[in-house]
């Protein structure tokens, strides 16, 4: 016996069909004018003119997915043509944004807040990595096409909150789907000012509005909402141990960045000079905000003391151990309760210049120096919390295996990034196969990780304990293949 559809389902049922009338409309270049937004208790038919920002979880997934159904008949080219718009604001806006970004989080430094929205605004993995893989038998062809899931809902971190929204943008438009955005808190107005101006600039030119979609006000409630929302078909979380925890236990698939704390390996056979610049190039970056930023370093008794020389030659002030033991005091912090009870960054500290940590460690160093150093013992909390501020311990080692083991350790087993500075290829071999890091850098910094001086890609997504890597377009589809038994392919004996 068939039953009448219930009212939502009507309704929803409506909304597509609006939503596939207007997709099928040729694209208006410039819409004099776009919609008002939805007034009145009723769900509104479409969402265009909000450009992205939302206040509610439920609404944001279905503007989202009425942007998904559009931009599938834009095709690739429409793709192309959206993720341009992102590219092109997050480089010419770059000062605004990066400035706003600075203001509102006051963490990292701000040359580096531009930097960032330059680099992903030109380097993250757009249409170009998309490919179809082809099998060609005697039985014909199969090809394997790499299709959207759809929306996709994601978490940001507060340590590059536009960055990381630029760079999925790009990757998950890339791959054919739309995205919701549940930012961090404190970097939530950055985040909605350049998801508005890529969206309004996305709508001006292809009359395609919500591509990317951002809860105006994240809580973990509404985190929580997009989790569970039966209109998101992918989740991708980067953040720390918490959120992380969150969408590997979700019912979901997930794509998880999660925390790291990367080791640093320093040999007998190391370039002492090249290490101690690719140290400071990696752990000053931003006042360590990087996931990839060079935590800790162990260094073998053999050259230590010429390696915290070369630290000095190279720009870096040493600590002296009475200030390391001030600094560690105010700086790791207990948090949690019974079981949970665990050290952590002290979050006034997180983020802040070599010459507020100075002051912290009851010193003081000019402004131009960007990363403090000193040497601790291989407890200090230094060594195993993410610290992420410009303070580097450094452990003294018997030799490289106790080095590497003492690193392995500090890492918890997040198989994040590892970087070594040796020219031992044992050593090297040994901490790549012991550590076994999504990233393993070897005589560079860590940002060359990510392609920033060494070779590969960039993504601010880097999925650790779910194993997909630095993410590009192909992270975010899933993928479809299409058997034609016997005919078309031209090899064989003619008839
Ligand atoms: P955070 O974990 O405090 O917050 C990250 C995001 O998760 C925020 O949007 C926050 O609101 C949300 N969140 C936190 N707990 C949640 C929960 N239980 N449920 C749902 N959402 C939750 O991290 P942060 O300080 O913003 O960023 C720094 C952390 O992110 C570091 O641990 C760093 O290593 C990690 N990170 C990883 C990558 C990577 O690519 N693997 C990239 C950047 C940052």
């Amino acid at each position: 016996m068939s039953q009448a559809p219930s009212v939502p389902d009507i309704q929803s049922i409506v909304r597509q069909v609006i939503a596939e009338l207007r997709g099928a409309a040729p694209a208006a270049p410039a819409p004099a004018a776009p919609a008002a937004p939805p007034a009145g208790p009723v769900a509104p038919a479409s969402f265009v003119g909000r450009h992205g920002i939302f206040a509610d979880v439920d609404e944001a997934v279905r503007a989202a997915h009425e942007a998904f159904l559009h931009l599938e008949r834009l095709g690739v080219e429409g793709r192309r043509r959206a993720i341009a718009h992102i590219r092109r604001i997050s480089i010419d806006d770059a000062v605004e944004l990066g400035t706003m970004e600075f203001e509102e989080t006051r963490i990292g430094r701000l040359p580096h807040k531009i930097e960032k929205l330059r680099i992903l605004g030109e380097r993250s993995p757009g249409v170009e990595f998309m490919r179809s893989e082809v099998f060609s038998g005697d039985h014909g062809l199969a090809v394997i096409e790499h299709a959207p899931f759809g929306v996709i809902g994601a978490i940001t971190p507060v340590t590059h909150s536009l960055p990381t929204i630029t760079g999925n943008a790009v990757s998950m438009i890339a791959g054919g789907n739309t995205v919701v955005v549940n930012p961090h808190p404190s970097g939530k107005r950055v985040a909605a000012e350049g998801v508005r101006r890529f969206n309004q600039a996305i709508h001006r030119d292809l009359g395609i509005d919500n591509l990317i979609c951002l809860v105006a006000e994240p809580t973990l409630d509404s985190a929580a909402a997009l989790f569970r929302h039966r209109g998101v078909k992918l989740i991708c979380v980067t953040g720390g141990p918490a959120v992380a925890k969150a969408a590997l236990e979700s019912s979901k698939r997930a794509i998880v960045a999660g925390p790291g704390n990367p080791p640093v390996v320093v040999d007998a056979t190391a370039d002492l000079d090249r290490a101690a610049r690719s140290i400071i190039a990696g752990a000053a970056y931003d006042n360590n905000l990087l996931c990839i930023a060079e935590k800790q370093v162990f260094v073998v008794d053999a050259v230590f003391e010429r390696m915290l020389d070369a630290m000095g030659r190279a720009g870096a002030a040493r600590l002296a151990p009475s200030q390391v033991d001030t600094l560690t005091a105010r700086a790791i912090v207990w948090a949690g309760e019974g079981a949970h009870r665990h050290q952590v960054a002290c979050k006034e500290l997180v983020g802040q210049d070599a010459a507020v940590l100075a002051r912290a460690a009851g010193t003081a160093v000019s402004a131009d120096v960007e990363l403090l150093f000193g040497e601790t013992a291989p407890d200090n909390p230094f060594v195993p919390v993410e610290q992420m501020m410009p303070f580097v311990p450094f452990v003294r080692c018997r030799d490289a295996d106790e080095a590497i083991h003492r690193a392995h350790a500090s890492e918890h087993g997040f198989r994040h990034t590892a970087i070594i500075h040796s020219n031992d290829v044992r050593n090297m071999t040994k901490m790549g196969r012991l550590l076994d890091t999504t990233l393993f850098v070897k005589n560079g910094p860590s940002t060359a990780g990510l392609g920033l001086g060494g070779e590969g890609y960039i993504s601010f997504s880097i999925a650790t304990p779910t194993g997909e890597g630095v993410t590009t377009p192909l992270t975010f589809t899933r993928q479809r293949r299409c058997t034609l038994v016997d005919d078309l392919r031209i090899l064989g004996a003619a008839e």
